[in-house]
């Protein structure tokens, strides 16, 4: 163990774990290498704990168990009703250790508890979300016109691989565990190296809701160990995968020798467009939020708005002076709305883009570390909520995603030269409209390359809608029944009723 005391006064939940371990067959277990590696809570910097280091052995071991658990145990041929008794029971011990989880999971990736909490509640709701819809709907028959009926048998597939990033990761993993195992299938997940404490507790949750052993396993590790040794295990059918476009193209290219299912959640360089006849003060209040929520660790940042000339000098004035007032500090404080990013690896990505920037663009409020934060969180990896005007679509900062609370703001004349900045990056995950002209709004929706469009709106989604982005944002959708189509295989089966009536060759 190389915890080493954290300099600074902020807030060290109790009773934290020092050691986090893989969870193969219903038991937590070490690597069998015995490797490790540190875990760091991004407001010291300090090593709180070790964790398991995974490698290809570790995953062979959790395979086996899941191929085990899902070709031998119960799981796969409960009653989807069943199942959903169990995953009903999972959501109930989220909800009830909300608050424990919310703090593990602040102390762990920076993000303000208040955030956190709603993160953990929305893991809750997939768990329940998923446990209704297997019920509802699961196995489809229909009557064709003469004497047959044709039904669709769903199967679940198998093991699941499911690799997850360190940005929301507790609620991350939910989104991928709560319909892969709704629908029957095992799973081996890799959570991000980052970020592993959340994946152990769902560990704990999935064993006290009397989840069978094998079914869920956990395999820590780095990606190109870990992730890689999953990736390509010929007894792993299927990859969801959320994360880097690059990652998603590495992996794309591994899983295509077993030719797996895959489902890619990738990166995001969503633009945020403001028309002139927008409500000003809703777009700023969505504006800020969109980018500076979850540390701008958000896929589906704004992190490019776009805002007509009529009111541009209008727009940035305002939202700068918003931004200035943000408060950055301790995640654990209430009163936070901006963390410390997850990791001083990330932090010198993002403190980079900011230097970028100010070659690129006019410096409207941030660049750098705060002023005035809180004794002792000096050394932490905190970057003022910062605002670059004037930035041209061919910039690094309008191009590239930054994933910190680091904005872009460029001006456009007309509709057409909206669209066509809103359309210039080689990704396309979200976009977000602000005009009160509905015509506008959904003509934009429709050209806009954007996976999802809000449209005067922040980010609400629905469980049931598709989510997933276009271009280099992903491959596939996830979303209610999206999500029972990607963790199950549907065969066909076709009877006749009565008298078949087969053309009779060589009769
Ligand atoms: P990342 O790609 O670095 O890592 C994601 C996961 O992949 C980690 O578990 C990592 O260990 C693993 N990995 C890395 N290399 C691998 C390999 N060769 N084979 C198998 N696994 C490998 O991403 P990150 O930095 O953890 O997360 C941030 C990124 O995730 C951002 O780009 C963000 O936009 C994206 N993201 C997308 C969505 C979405 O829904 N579209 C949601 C959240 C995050």
């Amino acid at each position: 163990m190389t915890f080493t005391a954290p300099e600074t006064t902020h807030y060290v939940p109790k009773d934290l774990p020092t050691h986090i371990r893989h969870f193969i067959n219903g038991r937590f277990v070490d690597s069998v290498s015995g490797k490790t590696f540190d875990v760091l809570d991004p407001v010291s910097n300090g090593n709180y704990a070790t964790a398991a280091a995974g490698q290809k052995e570790d995953i062979d071991l959790a395979v086996a168990a899941a191929r085990e658990a899902f070709t031998n145990g119960p799981w796969p041929k409960m009653k989807p009703r069943e199942r959903a008794r169990v995953l009903n029971r999972i959501a109930d011990a989220v909800e009830a250790q909300e608050e424990r989880l919310a703090e593990l999971e602040t102390f762990d990736t920076g993000l303000p508890i208040t955030q956190a909490r709603g993160q953990a509640l929305r893991a809750a709701e997939n768990f329940r979300f998923f446990a209704d819809l297997i019920v509802a709907q699961f196995d489809d028959a229909m009557k064709v016109p003469g004497s047959q009926i044709n039904y669709v048998n769903r199967k679940p597939i198998g093991v699941a691989g499911l690799i997850t990033p360190w940005n929301t990761p507790f609620m991350l993993e939910s989104w991928k565990l709560a319909p892969a195992l709704a629908t029957g299938n095992t799973v081996v997940l890799k959570p991000a190296e980052f970020t592993p404490l959340s994946a152990s507790l769902w560990a704990q949750i999935f064993k006290d809701a009397g989840l069978p052993d094998g079914v869920f396993n956990l395999v820590n590790g780095l990606g190109e160990e870990a992730g890689d040794a999953l990736v390509k295990h010929p007894d792993v059918p299927l990859i969801s995968f959320t994360g880097e476009t690059t990652t998603g193209q590495t992996i794309f290219r591994n899983a295509a020798a077993n030719l797996k299912g895959l489902s890619m959640e990738l990166g995001g360089k969503s633009p945020c467009v403001v028309f002139a006849d927008a409500d000003l003060d809703a777009a700023i209040d969505s504006a800020l939020f969109g980018v500076f929520s979850l540390n701008g660790e958000r896929c589906t940042a704004g992190s490019r708005i776009l805002v007509e000339r009529a009111i541009y000098d209008e727009f940035c004035e305002k939202y700068a002076a918003r931004a200035k007032n943000i408060v950055v500090g301790d995640p654990h404080d209430p009163r936070t709305q901006v963390g410390a990013l997850v990791h001083p690896e990330h932090y010198a990505k993002v403190a980079s883009y900011v230097e970028i920037g100010k070659t690129e663009g006019r410096l409207l409020a941030g660049g750098g570390r705060p002023e005035n934060l809180p004794t002792g969180l000096n050394n932490s990896n905190y970057i003022a909520p910062t605002v670059f005007a004037d930035v041209a679509p061919d910039a690094r900062i309008f191009q590239e995603e930054i994933f910190g609370p680091v904005v872009a703001i460029t001006p456009f004349e007309n509709d057409d030269e909206a669209l066509a900045l809103a359309n210039n990056t080689k990704y396309g995950l979200a976009a977000y409209i602000w005009t009160q002209n509905l015509t506008r709004a959904h003509n934009f929706a429709q050209n806009v390359e954007a996976g999802m469009v809000w449209l005067n709106s922040h980010n609400v989604r629905d469980l049931r809608t598709p989510f997933g982005g276009v271009k280099a944002s992903g491959l596939g959708h996830e979303g209610g029944y999206r999500s029972i189509d990607f963790y199950t295989d549907q065969q066909a089966v076709h009877i006749t009723l009565g008298t078949v009536h087969t053309p009779k060759f060589g009769a």
